[in-house]
């Protein structure tokens, strides 16, 4: 079957898309601009016609006014040549005068004008013949030029108006313009973070879970190629990390395997030395009718044939590869099997005290905290030259009480490695000794992998990352303090999950 393939974008479509949508919109804005520009050049430059007519009406008034005082044909000439003027400008641009005023009031204008000329000539010429007398004709050019003047500075003035409220509207379309592209500019901005950087953050906070040492899988829900493939990377990538610990946690426990496979042989070593004896016992009074002694004997080979048998599968369950799998297990019986598997490699100087609760239990995947403990114990043991204890004890801590009381010191450290939080109840492990403890330079490093202060051979520098490693697998936190010369405290706090914690 085709698999149907699914389109995503990447980043970078992203970035160029948005990019994409803003330009159109700017060039929009600027070819408007740039027409709104040219248009307003001709509203300009119209003015000036409209200005030139005004003065030019002016002009004719000027001239009339000298005619009628001194006389002068040539006033006469001005006055008719300014009109003729005007005429001649109002009639070119009838068209823009009908935008400012009535085309009846530019039709009428005209009519002045051309009744105006005939009246100046009507009076300067008395041989052209008319009915008016002068005085009559000089009221009637003063009355036609003053209106002619009214119209002009009534066009003039409203031509002033429309360019102040155009100037206005434009001021006002730019601002609108720069704010809408502002505000698309935010928009774009926004949305492209929404894409772009919210899934990058998530990645980020991601990675910082696993720097902290909690593989989990990296869930982004994104659509962008290059997420969905880094994300794809960084998965594989943790699975194979945890693929490769957990042969590195088998590796090591392998290696302690051998070391303890020592003291198991010493275990093995009395059951099966009261079973010998049992048998030799029955095989020379075989022929005694004694059958409660005989029973007696049997049931006790049969009694340490289990206890055999049971360090045994300890033993196998302890080495063999299984999956994680979380359990509710009593503590107590728990530490004494593992304190069993080493029995044989403590020193007969070495003590070691187990106060634990026999009502605790705790919710964990058995291999693994069993190779805590072993580790644990192992390096307290190796930590301490001569005499020494070794103290296991345990305490069930409700999150109530950690509120009220105050906490010893080492609790400050928890937070360094793990995930504590005080709101939660639970099982307080401590393992310490009275050995040689830790220089407070090394303290820091000695939950690193492959540090080790011991000779080559002796310790592989592993044992407590693992431990780290394995607690962090719980959600549960450890912490260290150490004085040299008095011995070292390790602190394990595991959660316990509702409905467990005691027997
Ligand atoms: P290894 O035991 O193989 O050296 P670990 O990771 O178990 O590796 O321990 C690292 C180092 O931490 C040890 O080499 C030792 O110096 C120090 N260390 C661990 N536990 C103790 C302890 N109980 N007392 C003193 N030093 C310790």
């Amino acid at each position: 079957m085709l698999k149907k393939i699914r389109y995503r974008p990447s980043i970078r479509q992203k970035i160029t898309f948005g990019y994409y949508a803003i330009v159109p919109i700017i060039i929009a804005l600027s070819v408007f601009s740039f027409v709104e520009l040219r248009f307003f050049e001709k509203k300009l430059l119209f003015g000036k016609t409209i200005a030139e007519f005004f003065n030019t009406t002016l002009e004719v008034r000027r001239f009339e006014k000298n005619f009628f005082l001194y006389k002068q044909e040539s006033d006469y000439r001005e006055s008719i040549s300014y009109a003729s003027e005007a005429q001649k400008s109002l009639e070119d641009n009838m068209a823009e005068f009908n935008t400012l005023v009535s085309p009846m009031q530019t039709a009428m204008l005209v009519r002045n004008l051309k009744e105006y000329k005939q009246l100046m000539r009507q009076y300067a010429n008395p041989e052209i013949g008319t009915s008016l007398s002068k005085e009559v004709l000089d009221g009637m050019i003063r009355k036609t030029g003053k209106e002619i003047v009214n119209a002009a500075e009534d066009i003039a003035r409203t031509e002033r108006k429309r360019l102040q409220v155009q100037l206005y509207n434009s001021q006002i379309l730019l601002l609108i313009s720069i704010i809408s592209l502002s505000l698309l500019g935010i928009v774009v901005g926004h949305v492209l973070s929404r894409m772009v950087i919210r899934p990058l953050k998530r990645l980020e906070e991601s990675m910082e879970i696993i720097a902290d040492g909690r593989f989990e899988i990296i869930h982004i829900d994104s659509k962008d190629r290059e997420i969905v493939s880094l994300t794809n990377a960084f998965n594989k990538m943790l699975k194979e990390l945890e693929l490769r610990q957990r042969h590195l946690i088998q590796t090591e426990k392998l290696a302690s395997l051998g070391t303890l496979l020592s003291g198991v042989a010493h275990e093995l070593n009395n059951p099966l030395s009261n079973i010998s004896s049992s048998c030799q016992i029955l095989a020379e009074e075989i022929t005694e009718n004694d059958m409660e002694y005989k029973k007696e004997l049997l049931s006790q080979i049969d009694e340490q044939t289990d206890r055999a048998r049971n360090i045994v599968r300890s033993l196998l369950e302890f080495s063999r590869d299984k999956d994680f799998k979380k359990e509710t297990l009593p503590l107590k019986n728990l530490i004494e099997e593992t304190i069993r598997f080493i029995k044989g490699q403590v020193p007969t100087k070495v003590e070691i005290e187990v106060s634990v609760p026999d009502d605790i239990v705790i919710f964990a995947d058995k291999q693994r905290i069993q190779q805590v403990f072993l580790n644990l114990i192992k390096n307290a043991i190796e930590a301490i030259s001569g005499e020494g204890i070794v103290y296991v004890r345990a305490l069930r801590r409700s999150a109530i009480e950690k509120a009220e009381e105050e906490e010893p010191e080492i609790y400050n450290y928890l937070k360094y490695h793990g995930k504590c939080t005080v709101e939660e109840d639970t099982v307080d492990i401590e393992i310490s000794d009275t050995g040689s403890g830790i220089d407070a330079d090394i303290l820091t490093k000695v939950f690193d992998p492959f540090f080790t202060t011991k000779d080559v051979g002796k310790g592989s520098g592993l044992g407590l990352s693992i431990v780290h490693e394995i607690i962090l697998e719980h959600d549960g936190c450890i912490a260290v303090d150490s004085r040299v010369g008095s011995g070292t405290t390790f602190l394990i706090r595991l959660p316990i999950p509702r409905g467990t914690g005691k027997r």
